[in-house]
């Protein structure tokens, strides 16, 4: 007779990372995707114009409003939310196909995104990325040449709700490195991986 532990039934893992505007989700999710390209980085949706040097069906799928809402309508999302004037959304099948077939898939999202995804998939992995601390944030965000006043303005009122929200995850990463970061997520996910029992 064989053992009868099987972590997971053999699903893969939902590893969904996320936390505050500016923390550096996108560097952190680009550098695991470059070093672990093993892992299923999930391809989300937006409305947002393409940025110089990004790809339409790599870093996102680039969609107009009225073509967003129609796939939002029949519920091609397993989450979707408004950040900053502009619609995100995480393609169901993509995600549940993967899963399906035992592989691990990575989620980078918004903390509102995470909240409804952790009611849909409660047994996933939830991992808050930390500034290193709120001046550095704020230096981060005042940094970022692509975003007008009034978005810096809207990201900076929003850091201490955001901050707020840590207790809904299980774990939490300080990005003061990316590649010392992105090695204490592979870490979380090689335990989450190994672990008998999810409660
Ligand atoms: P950016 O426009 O800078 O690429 O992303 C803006 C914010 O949207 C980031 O906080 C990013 O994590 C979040 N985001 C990207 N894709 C999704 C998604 O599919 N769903 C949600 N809820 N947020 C997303």
């Amino acid at each position: 007779r064989g053992i009868k532990v099987l972590p997971l039934n053999g699903r893969g893992l939902l590893v969904v990372l996320s936390g505050p505007s500016g923390v550096g989700k996108g560097t952190v999710c680009s550098f695991l995707r470059s070093e672990f390209p093993k892992l299923n980085y999930s391809i989300s949706a937006t409305t947002r114009k393409c940025r110089p040097g990004e790809i339409d069906g790599v870093n996102y799928y680039f969609l107009s409003r009225e073509e967003f809402l129609a796939r939002r309508e029949i519920g091609e999302f397993l989450e979707w939310a408004e950040v900053y004037g502009n619609f995100y959304g995480t393609p169901r099948s993509a995600v549940e196909k993967s899963l399906s077939e035992g592989k691990d898939v990575i989620l980078e999202i918004d903390i509102q995104g995470a909240l409804k995804v952790k009611e849909i998939f409660p047994e996933g992995v939830f991992i808050f990325l930390l500034p290193p601390s709120k001046e550095e944030l704020e230096r981060r965000i005042k940094g970022r040449a692509a975003d007008s006043a009034e978005t810096i303005r809207r990201r900076l009122a929003c850091v201490d709700e955001e901050l707020a929200s840590i207790a809904s995850y299980q774990y939490v990463v300080v990005n003061s490195r990316i590649e010392e970061a992105a090695a204490q997520i592979m870490a979380i996910i090689t335990a989450e991986k190994c672990r008998v029992s999810r409660n």
